[in-house]
């Protein structure tokens, strides 16, 4: 089962789309397999990590902002040079085993869609692949 889905993001944020993907593993149906998120976007990417404390998502950012500081010396004409370095470092999927029906998430874990140059109208997509496919 493949799903598209879409989000309105700001300037540079981290969306909680763990939801919206459970959503889809639960319509899927199925109990054991894997679930992959995909973001077919090069400033944008997929991303896991702490939802509990919504500092470690400001961290993140922070830290991001230190390892890919604007710089007079990128040389790609769009300006966006330091969104395309933090979304190449976050990675553009991430893969789930879902058992039992639901997304093997750990307690703290939650899947993040990462906005690096918006705001805009972003999409990505779930795929979600049974057990027995493999
Ligand atoms: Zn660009």
């Amino acid at each position: 089962m493949i799903k598209e889905l879409s989000l309105k993001t700001g300037v540079e944020d981290f969306h909680d789309i763990t939801r919206a993907v459970a959503e889809v593993v639960r319509e899927s149906g199925i109990t054991e397999g894997t679930c992959l998120v995909y973001c077919p976007h090069t400033t944008a990417g997929i991303t896991i990590n702490e939802n509990a404390d919504p500092d470690v998502v400001t961290d993140l950012l922070y830290g991001l902002g230190q390892a890919y500081p604007e710089s007079a010396h990128y040389r790609h004409a769009e300006g966006n040079s330091k969104a395309h370095l933090k979304a190449s470092a976050v990675g553009s999927s991430i893969t789930v085993p879902i058992i039992g029906g639901r997304l093997l998430l750990g307690t703290w874990q939650a899947i993040f869609f990462c906005e690096f140059d918006g705001p805009r109208s972003r999409r990505y997509v779930v795929c979600i692949t049974s057990k027995s496919d493999y």
